[in-house]
């Protein structure tokens, strides 16, 4: 039989088909097309099976990236996505929103040959997108009920992957979110057009379902401490993300007061999902008709600004200090935002805020120092755009976790993040462990997964090293 790998001389690299950009900003639905089974299978043919896979090197997950591959060319798709499956908890997530440009996919060889990258992204969320629509994703269903209970703190990617890790293995589990549903940034933070709302939402009531029981509006801090979660379970797993949002104060005589970015998503989020936004309604935190100017250069500035193009501002620009190149956003985002209408102001910094527009401070990079250069105002004159909306898309930092330990040693880096052993991801007190962005910082979703894996993972050698229950 003729193989059916190597094919990237002979056939183009093709990504699932984009929407029009003026079709898709009048709504709020993914951009890409699925693939069809052929074009699947045709664009993972083009995988070159190398000795050594950098895709799966540079993938967080270390996913066997050449065997799905392989499985998926060869029309063996159910045999792909359980290959799939076994390393990452959430494929089709990962699919959708990995900046797959800065990992596997940028690390491909056959596009550092110049061949045009093998899709990987669109076919990891193409596999799993079908085993759903086949059935084949299995249920939660353990095979025995342990005795220990695990606490999980925070319903976002980490928090729901180790729940059904966890679960799977048998442990009672109580997810407990100040929020009014699971999804962490998959439901609130990132837009619709990147992740449908269903996909975290069937990842919820699949956990139901399997037995996992979830505490809404339930607070650390307010309604319980690490301590006290602890004298309750067995376990416990804190992910409970970073929300702390750096802003700017900028100076200036105006009513206009600057949002924050998550305040302006997660208002976007919950009208997409029916619910009732009174900021929304009254205007303060919707776009349309407005000139709006976004400040900031990373993934979370570009949901911002394609948010508002969809909810039909009049202008939209990116403010940002640095050049594109220096951007920390995936540049298929940057270049998704451009063809939907947005300007971008590069080397452009906000300095002050007038009635019905924000001057604007020129910068220049110092490259003396190496690196991505420091970045300094420069001698241009400070010029002004018309705003009637300004959007702080700065970053985060974990809010204070240790206040919230009610005595439990809980340890904080200098960055305001949790320290955690790296091997187990344990805190300072025995038994509680923390993962995503919680640890790191603000990252990414597959590295909130990886930290869920190694957490979980740890938990169940603790537990079996204990004992084995009958
Ligand atoms: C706008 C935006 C866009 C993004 N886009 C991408 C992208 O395209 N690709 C990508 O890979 N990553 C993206 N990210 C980053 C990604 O979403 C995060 O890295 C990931 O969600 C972190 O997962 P987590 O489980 O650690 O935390 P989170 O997803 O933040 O979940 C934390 C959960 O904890 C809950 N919680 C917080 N505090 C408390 C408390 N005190 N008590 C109880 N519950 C609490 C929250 O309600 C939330 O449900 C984006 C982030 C933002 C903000
Ligand atoms: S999880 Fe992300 S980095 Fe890993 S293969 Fe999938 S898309 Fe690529």
């Amino acid at each position: 039989m003729a193989s059916r790998l190597l094919k990237f001389s002979k056939i183009v690299s093709q990504p699932p088909a984009v929407r029009e950009a003026s079709a898709r900003i009048s709504d709020f639905e993914e951009i890409s097309d699925a693939f069809i089974q052929e074009k699947a299978a045709e664009q993972a043919s083009r995988c070159s099976q190398c000795g050594i896979p950098f895709c799966q090197s540079h993938c967080p997950l270390g996913n066997h990236i050449p065997d799905w591959l392989q499985l998926a060319a060869e029309g063996r798709t159910r045999e792909a996505y359980e290959v799939s499956a076994s390393t990452n908890p959430m494929p089709e997530v990962c699919g959708r929103v990995c900046p797959q440009d800065k990992l596997c996919e940028g690390n491909c060889v056959v596009e550092k040959a110049g061949f045009g990258t093998v899709t990987i992204g669109a076919v990891e969320r193409w596999l799993t997108d079908t085993a759903v629509r086949e059935g084949w994703v299995r249920p939660i269903a353990p095979e025995r009920e342990r005795p220990e209970s695990v606490g999980i703190v925070g319903a976002g990617p980490a928090g729901m992957a180790a729940a059904e890790r966890l679960r799977r293995e048998g442990f009672k589990v109580t997810v407990y979110d100040r929020y009014d549903r699971a999804g962490g940034l998959m439901i609130y933070g990132i837009p619709n057009f990147k992740l449908d709302k269903s996909i975290p939402l069937r990842r919820h009531q699949a956990l139901v379902e399997g037995g996992v029981e979830f505490r809404f509006g339930w607070e650390l801090g307010r309604d319980g401490s690490v301590a006290g979660l602890r004298a309750e379970h067995d376990a416990v797993f804190l992910a409970i993300g970073a929300y702390a949002a750096r802003r700017l104060e900028l100076p200036g005589e105006t009513n206009m007061k600057p949002l924050a970015a998550l305040e302006f998503l997660t208002a976007s989020n919950r009208k997409g999902l029916g619910d009732p936004v009174e900021g929304f309604e009254a205007g303060d935190l919707n776009a349309r008709d407005k000139r709006v100017v976004v400040v900031g250069g990373g993934d979370t500035a570009m949901d911002c600004v394609r948010t508002a193009v969809r909810q039909g501002a009049k202008t939209v620009t990116c403010l940002y200090r640095r050049e594109r190149e220096t951007m920390p956003g995936s540049a298929r985002e940057v270049k998704h935002a451009e063809s939907e209408g947005v300007t971008f102001e590069w080397l452009s910094a906000p300095a002050r805020l007038a009635d019905g527009k924000i001057e604007i401070q020129p910068m220049k990079l110092d490259m003396s120092g190496g690196g991505r250069g420091r970045v300094l105002p420069d001698d241009g004159p400070v010029w002004s755009l018309e705003a009637d909306m300004v959007i702080e898309a700065l970053g985060f930092s974990p809010e204070d976790a240790a206040a919230m330990s009610g005595g439990a040693s809980i340890h904080l880096t200098p960055r305001g993040t949790i320290e955690a052993d790296p091997k187990t991801l344990q805190t300072g007190e025995p038994g509680v462990y923390a993962a995503g962005d919680l640890v790191r910082g603000p990252s990414l979703v597959v590295w909130a997964l990886k930290d869920a894996i190694t957490a979980s993972d740890a938990i169940v050698r603790h537990f079996a090293e204990i004992k084995e229950p009958a």
